[in-house]
């Protein structure tokens, strides 16, 4: 089991309205350098057949600055770093166009569309010694709130707006591991609609879904919206409620989740759950939940990461269709959504509860218990 790991930490920041105006003017720079970055590639194959490496693109950087001075106010390293992602995007199409994918071609960045920067090497002492402010070269130091300390190396730091907001992304690496105490208990979590899980040791979590808490809300926001004239004052306005109460609802489903995965992190050394469709049919009310349970995963596993436990994700083929007692499989066991009745043996107890069960069973090594 490794003792480190690596972490994103998200931290929201606050630039005043002249950093700001800075943050977004680098932005748009940086858009602009990405599209030249990715035509001048496209030409270059197109006309002459030359694929030209992102050393190459990399090495004009100096030339550019010198010839458009607004380009020296944006941090050279920031600059390599937009290159660096045209690289990516390349790279990432040439796999999809050898996996007989759709590949894709690298799409040129709208104005609007280009949300984050990252400079590749920040230094160690970014964040002040007080935690209230961070260091981003070229803009200055900007007010961080700091909810909880980032750990380990930082390794790379991204600016990112999201709407009207601002956040940072540190990446840190050797962030140490602290591994609970070993507590001796395993537990199968089954996911639903009607419960948002039930475990292998009974317990049911209701499925909250804050979502659907702001629904009223969000549904008037946006009959409001639809109401206005695109590019009018109001419009803006009501937009920027629709977005506000789409992200309220999802912060509030990440706290509940991150609530969950903690509980259950404290208080077993083994989480199994089900694995899910890689690519979900999407629009369908399923894919939906299935969003949110992937969501949950995801944070269930980042947690057991942190604090060295282990979770299991098993196929769930026929976990809820088996007997749990006689080991037997059939669609009849399955009376109601609820509840589940064996043919075979008489079984009788929560559909949810055998499910969870079986899935557990499949995560220890001799599918015993
Ligand atoms: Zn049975």
């Amino acid at each position: 089991m490794p003792s480190f790991l690596t972490r994103t930490f998200k931290y929201r920041v606050y630039p005043t309205a002249r950093q700001e105006r800075q943050l977004e003017q680098t932005l748009e720079l940086c858009r602009q350098l990405y599209n030249a970055t990715l035509e001048h590639r496209t030409l270059a194959w197109r006309m002459a057949r030359v694929n030209i490496h992102a050393f190459t693109q990399m090495a004009v950087l100096p030339e550019i600055r010198a010839a458009l001075p607004e380009y020296r106010q944006v941090h050279s390293q920031v600059l390599q770093n937009v290159v660096g992602r045209v690289d990516r995007a390349f790279l990432a199409f040439f796999r999809r166009a050898r996996q007989k994918g759709k590949p894709g071609y690298p799409r040129v960045k709208l104005a609007g569309t280009y949300r984050s920067i990252t400079y590749p090497q920040p230094s160690p002492r970014s964040v002040s010694p007080d935690g209230h402010r961070i260091y981003l070269p070229k803009i200055g130091l900007v007010r961080i709130k700091l909810h909880r300390p980032a750990l380990g190396h930082l390794k790379t730091l991204t600016v990112l707006r999201e709407h009207h907001e601002w956040y940072v992304l540190l990446i840190c690496t050797n962030v140490p591991v602290h591994t609970m105490p070993a507590t001796g208990l395993s537990v199968g979590i089954d996911v639903g609609t009607r419960w948002f899980f039930t475990t292998s040791d009974g317990e049911q979590v209701s499925n909250r879904r804050p979502q659907e808490q702001l629904q009223h809300q969000l549904t008037d926001a946006q009959r409001e919206l639809a109401r206005r004239t695109p590019g009018s004052g109001r419009y803006r306005k009501a937009h920027d409620r629709v977005v506000t109460l789409y992200r309220r609802s999802r912060r509030q489903r990440a706290q509940w989740h991150h609530e969950e995965a903690k509980r259950l992190v404290q208080r077993y050394d083994l989480i199994a759950h089900e694995r899910l469709n890689v690519e979900p049919m999407t629009g369908s009310r399923r894919a939906i939940q299935d969003v949110a349970w992937s969501q949950f995963f995801r944070s269930l596993t980042s947690k057991a990461e942190m604090y060295g436990r282990k979770v299991i994700a098993v196929h769930a083929h026929n976990t809820s269709l088996r007997c749990r007692k006689c080991g037997k499989t059939t669609r009849a066991n399955r009376r109601t959504q609820e509840r589940f009745l064996c043919v075979f043996c008489g079984h009788d107890e929560h559909a949810d509860f055998n499910a969870a069960w079986n899935i557990l069973a499949r995560a220890l090594p001799s599918g015993r218990r």
